[in-house]
C-alpha cells in the first residue's frame, strides 16, 4: 500500500500541514521549502518541527517531501544563479534534518542552449557541493517533462546525473507522471514497461517518490501541464494501474493536481477506495485554477 497525500501550503507551519494531511485523510504530503519564487527560507520553529515529527509518528506518516523552489537553476550558464542554487539546496538540505529521514526533491535544470552534456556533471557537482555524510534526508531528482532545456526528462540523463553523486546511498528519483508522460514514456499502454526501461537504466532501488498527476497533453507533448486525476489525458484506468502497482507499494505517492484542498480530499479519498478494491473510477472531480505546483 502507497503512502498518500498531495502538495500543502507551508504558510501556517509545519504541524499546521500535518493537520490538514490528516484531515483529508493523507498520511504523507509536499511542501515548498521556501517561496517557490525563491528568495528567504522563514527562520525554523524547532517546537513547530517537534510537533509535526510527534503527529508523523502517532499517525503512521510515510516519509514527506521538502520540494525545492523550482526556479533554482543548478546549471545556469549564470555563475551568480548556480551559487544561488547551491546555496539555496545546501540551506534547505541543513534545515531538514530538524525533520529527519525524509525526502528532498529538486528539478535538475534547464541547460539553456549550453546542452545535456554541459549541464548534467554541473549538477551532479552541485549536489556534490551540498551533500553530506551525516545527512538523513534522500535527495530526488524529479523526472521532468522536457519544457525548453530542461534537463532530465529521459531516465539515462537522470541515471548520467546519479552515477557522479559521491553521496550515492543518500540520492533517488521522484517520477512524475505527468512530466513522464509528456516526455514521452508510454505509461498508458505499458506501466509495466515504462518501469522495467525504468529499472534496466537507473535500478527500481532508487525509485523513492511518485507525482500523481493528470496531464492535458498527450503523451510527448513537453509541455508540463498537470491535470487534476481523470480529467487528462491519462485517465483513471492508468491512475489505477499506478496506484496499484506492487512497486508503488511503501512509497509516498504525492498529487500536485489543479486542486483545492476539497479537490484533494476527494481525489485521496478516489484512490483509498481503489486501493481498498471499492474504486468507482467515474467520480466527479472539477478543474481548478492552474496553480503551479511542480
Ligand atoms: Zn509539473
Ligand atoms: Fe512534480
Ligand atoms: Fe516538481
Amino acid at each position: 500500500m502507497p503512502y498518500i497525500g498531495c502538495h500543502l501550503s507551508c504558510a501556517k507551519g509545519f504541524y499546521h500541514m500535518g493537520l490538514t494531511a490528516s484531515q483529508i485523510h493523507a498520511d504523507t504530503f509536499q511542501f515548498f521549502t521556501r517561496n517557490p519564487r525563491g528568495g528567504k527560507s522563514k527562520p525554523l520553529d524547532l517546537e513547530d518541527c517537534a510537533k509535526l515529527r510527534e503527529l508523523m509518528k502517532e499517525q503512521h506518516f510515510g516519509p514527506i517531501i521538502a520540494h525545492a523552489p523550482y526556479t533554482i537553476n543548478p546549471c545556469s550558464q549564470s555563475e551568480s544563479v548556480r551559487e544561488f542554487a547551491v546555496q539555496t539546496m545546501a540551506e534547505d538540505l541543513h534545515r531538514m534534518e530538524y525533520l529527519p529521514g525524509n525526502f528532498y526533491n529538486f528539478h535538475p535544470g534547464s541547460h539553456v542552449g549550453q546542452g545535456a552534456a554541459y549541464a548534467i556533471p554541473v549538477i551532479a557537482d552541485a549536489l556534490n557541493q551540498v551533500m553530506f555524510p551525516q545527512q538523513t534526508t534522500v535527495v530526488l531528482l524529479e523526472t521532468m517533462a522536457g519544457k525548453g532545456s530542461e534537463i532530465g526528462a529521459t531516465f539515462s540523463q537522470l541515471q548520467e546525473i546519479l552515477e557522479k553523486v559521491c553521496l550515492n546511498d543518500k540520492i533517488g528519483v521522484c517520477i512524475d507522471t505527468c512530466h513522464i508522460h509528456d516526455g514521452g514514456y508510454d505509461i498508458i499502454q505499458d506501466f509495466d514497461g515504462v518501469l522495467t526501461q525504468f529499472d534496466k537504466e537507473i535500478g527500481l532501488k532508487r525509485l523513492k517518490a511518485i507525482h500523481l498527476n493528470d496531464s492535458r497533453n498527450p503523451r510527448g507533448s513537453h509541455k508540463d501541464r498537470h491535470a487534476c486525476l481523470g480529467d487528462g489525458y491519462l485517465g483513471w484506468e492508468t491512475v489505477r494501474r499506478i496506484i496499484c502497482h506492487p512497486q508503488i507499494a511503501g512509497l509516498p505517492v504525492v498529487l500536485e493536481t489543479p486542486n483545492e484542498l476539497d479537490g484533494y480530499a476527494r481525489e485521496i479519498m478516489a484512490l483509498r477506495q481503489i486501493l481498498s478494491g471499492s474504486g468507482n473510477c467515474r467520480i466527479t472531480i472539477h478543474i481548478g485554477q492552474s496553480n503551479k505546483k511542480g
